[in-house]
């Protein structure tokens, strides 16, 4: 594929998902792309399930990169009983893949000399004609477009919009990855290339196999992947929840092997008392789970000037919409569209992409608290209805 270079030139902020869509779709329309993560080496390892959608394969064809083999397909869907026994079947066909592949496919894909590491944002200023990104190390640089791609606590979104900030949604998703070869034969055979699920008052629980280590799509080399989510109050119980092993309070979530002793002994007992068994055997042979708030958040406006958000740190549906990465490939595909058909103009281009990424973010948000608050709160807001 041939490129015809613009000229112009983009500064991405956030080096995960988000910033690498941005990079390799704006590269695909012939402009030159700076990503800076603050994170000093590549970010995989805490990498999940992602179930695989169509945006996201399109954002790959364009940008030249192969969807051969990204992911484990889903061949139904079974509901489970208490007892474990199936109470619903039906036929369908899913895509999943994992964080780690995805984030590895655009990273090799996009030009190392341009991902900078170790460069963490600290301000941002813009005049009429440049937007200058300001670094922790004191460096600087300047460009024609700058895209806050840095996710739930965006230093850009703190700069243009410092009111705005996630809230907590009422209750956690703890995760967790087995490999196929550590799961008994009987919960293997249930699980294996099924998209499997266990409702109960004021919860559900669910699992996907996704790709395993080094990507690896090979039957026996994979992973089941499991979330759960259960309410937790936010001033009595959050806190503890968010506290890691050595003490320190995170924001929102705690990486695999981070989990505090206790909180992970009262995650499993728990799971023992509630969930379906099949389920008690994949959190039993879940060597590290971890855990992630869920959040809501959505922003009034995406653009300012020469500055656009994308992804994460524009909105955070919640995640039974399977759809914050497609979310954050769609925010990339359609304003490198945006910025063809406005002849690469920032200025003109970027009002008239915000409106459809605006109404996409708030139909995400909306159709996720509606299955979210439907599944967790039915019963009220406690965790045993
Ligand atoms: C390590 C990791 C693992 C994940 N695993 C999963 C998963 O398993 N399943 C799933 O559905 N989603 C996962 N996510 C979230 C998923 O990537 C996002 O929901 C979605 O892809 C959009 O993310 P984003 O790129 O907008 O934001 P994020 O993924 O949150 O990325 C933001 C990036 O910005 C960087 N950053 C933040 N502030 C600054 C700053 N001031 N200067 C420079 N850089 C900054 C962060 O280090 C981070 O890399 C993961 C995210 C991370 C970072």
């Amino acid at each position: 594929m041939t490129i015809k270079p613009t000229g112009n030139r983009a500064i991405v902020i956030g080096g995960s998902l988000g910033g690498l869509f941005v990079g390799i779709m704006l590269r695909s329309i012939g402009w030159d792309v700076d990503i800076y993560e603050r994170s000093e080496r590549n970010l995989d390892s805490r990498g999940g399930g992602i179930v695989l959608q169509p945006d996201v394969i399109e954002a790959f064809q364009i940008a030249g990169i192969s969807t051969q083999a990204l992911g484990v397909v889903a061949h139904e869907r079974y509901y489970l009983n208490s007892d474990g026994s199936i109470a619903q079947s039906m036929p369908m066909r899913q895509m999943l893949t994992s964080w780690n592949l995805l984030y590895g496919s655009m990273r090799r894909h996009f030009p190392s000399e341009h991902y900078h590491y170790g460069k963490y944002l600290t301000d941002v200023q813009q005049n009429g004609e440049q937007v200058t990104a300001i670094f922790a190390d004191g460096t600087r640089d300047a460009a024609d477009l700058l895209i806050g791609a840095d996710g739930p606590n965006s230093t850009v979104r703190q700069h243009v919009l410092p009111r705005e900030r996630y809230r907590y949604a009422g209750y956690v998703a703890y995760r967790g990855l087995v490999n196929e070869n550590e799961l008994s034969s009987d919960a293997k055979a249930l699980f294996t290339e099924r998209f499997v699920f266990y409702q109960f008052p004021n919860s559900h629980i669910l699992q996907y196999v996704i790709p395993g280590d080094r990507e690896s799509l090979v039957p026996g080399e994979r992973r089941f992947n499991w979330v759960w989510y259960v309410n937790y109050d936010k001033t009595t119980e959050l806190p503890s929840i968010l506290t890691d092993k050595q003490g320190k309070h995170r924001d929102y979530s705690i990486p695999p092997g981070m989990l505090a002793p206790a909180v992970e002994q009262e995650m499993r007992s728990y799971a023992n008392t509630v969930l379906a068994p099949p389920f008690q055997k994949l959190v039993a042979a879940t060597q590290e789970p971890f855990v992630q708030a869920i959040l809501d958040m959505g922003v009034p406006q995406m653009t300012f000037g020469r500055v656009a958000l994308v992804g994460d740190a524009a909105f955070i549906p919640r995640p039974h919409t399977a759809a914050s990465t497609a979310k954050a490939a769609a925010n990339a595909s359609s304003l490198a569209d945006t910025l063809v058909k406005y002849n690469h103009n920032v200025i003109e281009a970027l009002p008239a992409w915000e409106p459809s990424q605006l109404a996409y973010g708030r139909q995400l948000m909306a159709s996720g608290q509606l299955m979210g608050d439907r599944s967790q709160f039915r019963y009220g807001k406690s965790r045993e209805a």
